[in-house]
């Protein structure tokens, strides 16, 4: 388990973490959503006593990692992949940790095989690719066998391949009952991974919820209509004050109103039905809509200039939170 209170981190004239408190519970994935910059390294740096806090405290297991005589033993991290040495073999890596660490030289072996480098466990790491970096670095993070598992943007730059890969991972640890922290400014990728969610922005926390919580908060309510007598319908929904779209098929969404309301509407009116059925904002959209008010330009777009208005639970947020472009 991690537990942050009033977690604050300055850098110069940069809050870069803003007053955090979260806790990260075993035996499920937490996501750690944020557009970049939002300071999701910063906080994960602090979690591992990499950078000392200007405010508040944070423990893994109800301890300061400083205090821990064996911190491999309790968190394991990927934080950047390329911190190795190219000249080293993944081998020789491994086995420098394992021995700085006091951990046995079979523990090497077993977690080569466990992220599938036993083949190259000889080559320098400077050959490596990306994927194969981002593998030695989760046998890094692995080696001590941790309760806690940390991984920042663990898919950057991945194939499918390996995306799925470090995904089913990441499925097992918190199977096993490990604590399992993942931060990715890609909304797509946690909604097929995460159970819980740590949404923050420009250092300052936004939502802490289930995912399907996030998307109910955040989206609005959609319902997909299609009718012989689409006038019709618009006419009587946009009465009833909802908002109507057509697109090119046909179909018409109705923003605002749940599925039964736009039945009892048609049958109301009169109008014939042909389809009705509750439309699922995905993750991606509702990360948007709560971030929207945080980027000063969204989609090449100046502020005001046609991008969504916030919905939803936004707390905090100031205009420029995240850099030009970085919401993806
Ligand atoms: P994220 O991981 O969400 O992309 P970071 O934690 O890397 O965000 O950065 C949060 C903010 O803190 C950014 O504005 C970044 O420029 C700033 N920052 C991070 N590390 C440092 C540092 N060592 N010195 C100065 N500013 C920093």
């Amino acid at each position: 388990m991690i537990e942050a209170q009033g977690l604050t981190k300055r850098y110069g004239g940069t809050l870069a973490v803003d007053d955090l408190s979260f806790t990260v519970e075993p035996g499920r994935i937490t996501g750690f959503l944020g557009p970049n910059g939002a300071g999701k390294t910063t906080t994960m740096r602090l979690i591992l006593g990499l950078d000392r806090p200007t405010r508040g405290t944070v423990t893994v297991n109800g301890r300061q990692l400083r205090d821990l005589a064996w911190p491999m033993r309790e968190v394991g991290a990927l934080l950047d992949a390329k911190a190795v040495h190219g000249g080293r073999s993944a081998y020789h890596h491994l086995l420098c940790l394992a021995q700085t660490n006091d951990l046995p030289r079979r523990r090497v072996e077993e977690v080569l095989d466990l992220v599938g480098l036993r083949e190259v466990a000889r080559k320098r790491c400077g050959e490596f690719s990306l994927g194969m970096g981002q593998r030695l670095g989760i046998a890094a993070a692995l080696l001590g066998d941790p309760s806690i598992l940390m991984f920042d943007e663990p898919v950057n730059g991945l194939d499918p391949e390996g995306i799925l890969w470090i995904r089913n991972l990441m499925k097992a640890l918190a199977a096993e009952g490990k604590t399992v922290f993942v931060s990715s400014h890609l909304m797509s990728e946690m909604e097929n991974t995460a159970d819980h969610l740590i949404v923050i922005g420009r250092g300052r926390l936004i939502a802490e919820c289930s995912v399907e919580e996030f998307i109910a908060a955040n989206s609005q309510q959609s319902v997909r209509v299609r009718t012989p007598q689409p006038d019709m319908l618009s006419a009587a929904a946009a009465g009833a004050g909802a908002t109507v779209r057509h697109d090119r098929s046909g179909v018409l969404t109705v923003l605002g109103m749940t599925a039964a309301q736009v039945g009892d509407l048609a049958f109301e009116h009169g109008i014939r039905l042909h389809e009705l059925a509750p439309a699922q904002a995905s993750l991606e959209e509702a990360f948007m809509e709560l971030t929207a008010s945080s980027v000063e330009f969204h989609a090449g777009l100046p502020r005001g200039a046609g991008q969504h208005e916030p919905a939803g639970v936004v707390g905090g947020m100031a205009p420029g939170a995240a850099r030009t472009g970085e919401v993806a």
